[in-house]
């Protein structure tokens, strides 16, 4: 049985279940308890602050855990990341007073910074040799510098609203996060058969979330051209159509350069363009 620490509720909760139930892993919706087993697979989600993630993955009291990287590095990092999960993107950045006039790292020398993440800050105040007072607190960091409690803050930023509304700017960004699945060192063998199963389905529901399947009818006589503007994965799927000029070209598309293409399609005489979501992509 493989042990998951989730946070308990809070920005990463829903993202995390939908993908490990997107991963098969199933757990009951009925009463919360903090402990629950999967219905389907040898795994257990322990429900915890997202603080205590990582020391309690460290210590092997949970076996894995999914966390914001953020919170990995303040812990001190014992918990060995082993994927990026591209979800609870933010970055931990330091931010002062938007009047102030900041002429590079020397201006922060000095000067007092509210945080709630001080070891992240102490450590990248020494590897710069800058001296300055951190002050602890754990919430409402953003309002520090308006009631004079510190010069500049060191806080989790994504869209960087909060700063606006409390007339700060970012000066510094010092971590880029995002959620991780962390695991203790030196995972038992039977367990670390689990994670590895966990890892290639997650793979799986990754790799297909930036893509689409796109069919189409296509002129015999502009297959060529069509192909050309088609990437797939490998080449695309052409079968016939009951009418002999025409066939039906299947392939994956990414998100990204996907309007891009279709309109290259259309140019060069694609019918009737279908697109549809992929759950899972095994390459
Ligand atoms: P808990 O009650 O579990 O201690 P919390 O209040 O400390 O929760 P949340 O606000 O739920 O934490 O954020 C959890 C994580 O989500 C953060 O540590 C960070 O990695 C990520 N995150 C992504 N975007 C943001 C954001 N805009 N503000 C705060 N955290 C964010
Ligand atoms: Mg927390």
């Amino acid at each position: 049985m493989l042990r998951i620490a989730v946070q308990s509720k809070g920005r990463l909760h829903d993202e995390t279940m939908e993908l490990l139930a997107e991963a098969g892993i199933k757990i009951g919706s009925a009463k919360r308890q903090l402990l629950m087993a999967a219905k389907n697979f040898p795994v257990e989600i322990l429900f915890l602050r997202d603080d205590d993630i990582p020391n309690t993955v460290a210590d092997g009291v949970a076996d894995v855990g999914v966390v914001g990287l953020n919170e990995l590095l303040e812990r001190g990092d014992r918990a060995k990341i082993v994927k990026r999960l591209g979800f609870g993107s933010c970055r931990l950045s330091i931010a002062i007073p938007k009047a102030e006039e900041y002429d590079g790292k020397r201006w922060l020398e000095g000067k007092r910074i509210a945080t709630s993440y001080p070891e992240i800050l102490r450590k990248w105040l020494k590897e710069n040799a800058i001296r300055a007072d951190i002050h602890v607190i754990t919430g409402s960091v953003e309002i520090s510098t308006g009631i004079g409690l510190a010069d500049a803050i060191f806080d989790i930023v994504s869209s960087g609203s909060t700063l606006i509304s409390n007339n700060l700017k970012e000066v510094e960004t010092i971590v880029t996060s995002e959620a991780v699945l962390i695991a203790k060192q030196n995972l038992d063998a039977e367990k670390q058969e689990v994670l590895d199963q966990i890892l290639f389905r997650l793979e799986a529901v990754m790799t297909a979330q930036n893509k689409k399947y796109v069919l189409m009818n296509a002129p015999k006589a502009s297959l060529e051209e069509i192909l050309k503007v088609l990437p797939g994965i490998k080449s695309p799927t052409i079968l016939p159509l009951a009418d002999p000029d025409w066939c039906s070209v299947h392939t994956v598309l990414d998100e990204d350069c996907f309007w891009h293409i279709i309109t290259q399609l259309k140019a060069a005489g694609a019918q009737g363009i279908l697109v549809l979501p992929i759950e899972k992509m095994i390459l």
